[in-house]
C-alpha cells in the first residue's frame, strides 16, 4: 500500500492505466520490423498536426495579441521543420527500432546535454523551445486512453502529473479513479477530479515505477491510500465500500430538487464551480442553484488557438444556457501559476510563478486581450438577461485598491466602446475575489469599489501559510482548517456582512463538510463548490442547526492547532451527521 494526499473522496477499485509522460518513464519497447513503417507514419502525422497547431496559433496570436508575442511560434515552427531534428528521430525509429515517443525522449536528452554545457542564456532558452515542440509532438502521439480502450474493468489513471487539459481530455474515457505523483488538494487536476466525483489521490512519489498498465489497483480518496495488486480479501472489502459510496451518492443526488436549508430552516445558496458546459450540466443534475465560479481559462487551455470575441461570446452563451437558472458568475482569465498559455508570454520560466505574473496582473498587461474578454462577457450578460438569467463578473487575484480602480476604468471604457458600436450589451455586477492576504486584511477599504465578493480560499490559504498548493511536501501547511486561516475568513465574512455586500466562498473548502460547518457558523450563506459535492453538503446542512454551527465555530476559533481543529470538527460531525464520513477527505 502507498500513501499519498487524499484529493477527491470516495473509493474505487479497477485496472491501472499508466500515462507515462516523456520525461517520467520513456518507452523501452523495441519495434518489430513490421511496425517501423506504421511508426514513421504516426510520427509524420504528429508532425503535420503540430504544424497545423503552430500555424493556427501564430496567426491568431498575431491578430489578437500582437506580432512580437506571435514570433515565438515561428521559432517553434522552424524547430519542427529543422532537418537535423527530423532526421535524427526518423533514423532512430528505423535503425534503433525506437518508438517515436522514445526517439523524442532521446532527442531531448541529447539537446539537454548539449545545451547544459553553454552559459549563454539565449541558447539555454532555446532548449525550452525544443521542449515545447517535443511536448506538442508527444501529445499528438499521446497515450491518453480512448473510449474504447480494451482494458477490463474500470480504469484508474496513474500519471506523473495531469495537466488540466489532459484531465479534460480524459472526459471521454470511463475513468473511475486517478493517482498522481505530483499535485495536491487544490491543484487543478484535483479540482477537476472532484467536479467529476472521481476518487483521487495525489503526491504518491514513484508510483509509476511500481504500477504497470493492467495491474489491479484500489484508490481510497478518503485517506489517500493506493493499493497495488490487492489480495482477494482486500479487494472484496473495498468493493463493498465502493458500492456503499456509489449508493450514497445516488441516494443523495435524489435531493437535487429540494431547497438547501439548515436543520432549523436557514436558506442557503449552494452554487457550482465549473470549467465548461459539461460541468454546467452536472451542476443542474446535482441541484445547484447557479454557477458561483466559471473558470474561463479552460476555454483558452482547451481551445486549439486563441478564442476570439465571437467564439467567447458563443461559449459563454452555451454555458449560460446549460447552467442552473442561467445564473453564472464569470471569472476573468486566471492564467499563470500552474496554468500557462504560451502566447501570453509564459514561455519563460518564472522563479516563483504563483507570486509572479499571473491572473489580473497578466490581464492588465494584455489590454487588447483583456478587452476582448470583457466585451464578450458584457454581450453574454445581455443575452442572459433577455433569457431570464443573470451574469456577474469577478476578477481574480485582486491585491490592491488601485487595481480595483483600474478594473473599473477599463470596464467603463469597454462599455463606452460597445455603446458607440451600438452592440447590445449589459454591464454586469462587478466582484473581487479575495485570495491574496493583502486584500483580505484591507477588505474594509476595498468593499466600496465592488458589488460583491467571492473568497478564493485555495489561493488565500496557500498565500497565508506560504505553502504552495501544488507541492505535496508542504501540504501539511496548506490547510484550510489552520487557525490563522479561520481567523481571517471570519474577519472577511464579517466585514462583507457589515457593508452589506454579498459574499460567497468558492474555494474547495466550501464542499468539505468540516469547513462548510465552520463557514456556516461564521455567517456565510453562499457556497460555491464542485457540482459532485453539492448533494453531500445539502444533506449535511439538514443535520446542522444555526445554533449548533455558531456554537461549534466559536469553540473551533479558540483552538490553536490545525490538528485540534480537525479532530474537534470530525467529532462534531460524527455526532451531527454520522454516515457522511465516506464523502470527506481526511
Ligand atoms: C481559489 O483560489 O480558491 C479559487 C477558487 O480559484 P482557483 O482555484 O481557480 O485558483
Ligand atoms: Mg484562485
Amino acid at each position: 500500500m502507498r500513501k499519498g494526499i487524499p484529493v477527491s473522496p470516495g473509493v474505487s477499485t479497477g485496472t491501472a492505466y499508466c500515462i507515462h509522460q516523456i520525461f517520467v518513464n520513456p518507452d523501452t519497447k523495441r519495434l518489430e520490423d513490421s511496425e517501423v513503417t506504421a511508426e514513421l507514419a504516426a510520427y509524420e502525422t504528429a508532425r503535420d498536426q503540430t504544424a497545423v497547431d503552430l500555424n493556427a496559433l501564430r496567426s491568431k496570436v498575431e491578430s489578437q495579441v500582437g506580432g512580437p508575442e506571435a514570433a515565438i511560434f515561428a521559432v517553434h515552427l522552424s524547430i519542427l521543420r529543422d532537418a537535423a531534428f527530423t532526421e535524427k528521430v526518423r533514423t532512430w525509429i528505423v535503425k534503433d527500432r525506437l518508438t517515436a515517443q522514445a526517439a523524442l525522449h532521446r532527442l531531448l536528452n541529447e539537446y539537454s546535454a548539449l545545451f547544459s554545457r553553454t552559459q549563454d542564456p539565449y541558447l539555454r532558452e532555446r532548449l525550452n523551445d525544443v521542449q515545447d515542440v517535443v511536448i506538442r509532438l508527444s501529445a499528438h502521439l499521446s497515450d491518453v486512453p480512448k473510449q474504447n480502450t480494451s482494458l477490463p474493468g474500470s480504469l484508474i489513471v496513474v500519471a506523473g502529473e495531469l495537466l488540466p487539459s489532459q484531465v479534460v481530455a480524459l472526459g471521454g474515457a470511463d475513468v473511475h479513479g486517478i493517482v498522481t505523483e505530483a499535485g495536491s488538494q487544490t491543484s487543478h487536476a484535483a479540482i477537476i477530479a472532484r467536479s467529476r466525483g472521481i476518487p483521487a489521490v495525489s503526491g504518491v512519489s514513484g508510483i509509476l515505477r511500481q504500477v504497470k498498465t493492467g495491474d489491479a489497483i484500489i484508490v481510497d480518496g478518503r485517506y489517500g491510500h493506493v493499493i497495488i495488486n490487492p489480495d482477494p480479501e482486500q479487494l472484496a472489502a473495498y468493493r463493498k465500500i465502493e458500492r456503499d459510496f456509489i449508493n450514497l451518492k445516488d441516494q443523495l443526488a435524489a435531493n437535487r430538487d429540494q431547497p438547501a436549508r439548515t436543520e432549523d430552516g436557514q436558506p442557503l445558496q449552494l452554487l457550482a464551480n465549473i470549467n465548461n458546459a459539461a460541468d454546467a450540466e452536472a451542476a443542474v443534475n446535482m441541484g445547484a442553484t447557479g454557477v458561483g465560479l466559471f473558470r474561463t481559462e479552460y476555454l483558452y487551455l482547451t481551445h486549439p488557438d486563441v478564442p476570439d470575441e465571437d467564439e467567447q461570446l458563443k461559449a459563454y452563451c452555451e454555458i449560460i444556457d446549460a447552467s442552473p437558472r442561467k445564473q453564472v458568475t464569470i471569472r476573468s482569465l486566471d492564467i499563470g501559476g500552474d496554468k500557462t498559455v504560451p502566447y501570453l508570454g509564459h514561455t519563460h520560466q518564472e522563479a516563483n510563478p504563483f507570486l509572479g505574473w499571473r491572473s489580473i496582473r497578466l490581464s492588465f498587461e494584455h489590454p487588447e486581450f483583456f478587452n476582448t474578454q470583457l466585451r464578450a462577457v458584457f454581450r453574454a450578460a445581455k443575452y442572459a438577461a433577455e433569457n431570464g438569467g443573470k451574469v456577474k463578473l469577478m476578477f481574480p487575484m485582486i491585491t490592491t485598491l488601485e487595481e480595483l480602480h483600474r478594473v473599473r476604468a477599463i470596464v467603463r471604457r469597454v462599455c463606452q466602446r460597445l455603446e458607440e458600436e451600438k452592440k447590445p450589451f449589459l454591464k454586469p455586477p462587478i466582484g473581487m475575489m479575495v485570495e491574496v492576504p493583502a486584500a483580505a486584511i484591507s477588505i474594509g477599504d476595498m468593499l466600496h469599489a465592488v458589488d460583491f465578493v467571492s473568497i478564493g480560499s485555495n489561493d488565500l490559504v496557500q498565500y497565508l501559510m506560504a505553502a504552495d498548493r501544488d507541492n505535496p511536501k508542504v501540504s501539511h501547511l496548506c490547510q484550510p482548517l489552520a487557525p490563522p486561516v479561520l481567523r481571517i475568513l471570519s474577519q472577511v465574512i464579517r466585514a462583507c456582512k457589515r457593508a452589506r455586500k454579498p459574499v460567497t466562498l468558492c474555494g474547495e473548502m466550501a464542499g468539505q463538510p468540516r469547513a462548510f460547518t465552520l463557514l456556516l457558523g461564521m455567517g456565510l450563506r453562499n457556497f460555491s463548490m464542485s457540482p459532485a459535492l453539492i448533494p453531500t453538503i445539502k444533506e449535511l446542512a439538514t443535520h446542522v442547526s444555526m445554533e449548533m454551527a455558531e456554537k461549534v465555530t466559536r469553540q473551533a476559533l479558540t483552538l490553536r492547532t490545525t490538528a485540534n481543529v480537525k479532530r474537534f470538527m470530525s467529532e462534531q460531525l460524527e455526532a451531527m451527521a454520522p454516515g457522511l464520513a465516506i464523502l470527506e477527505t481526511q
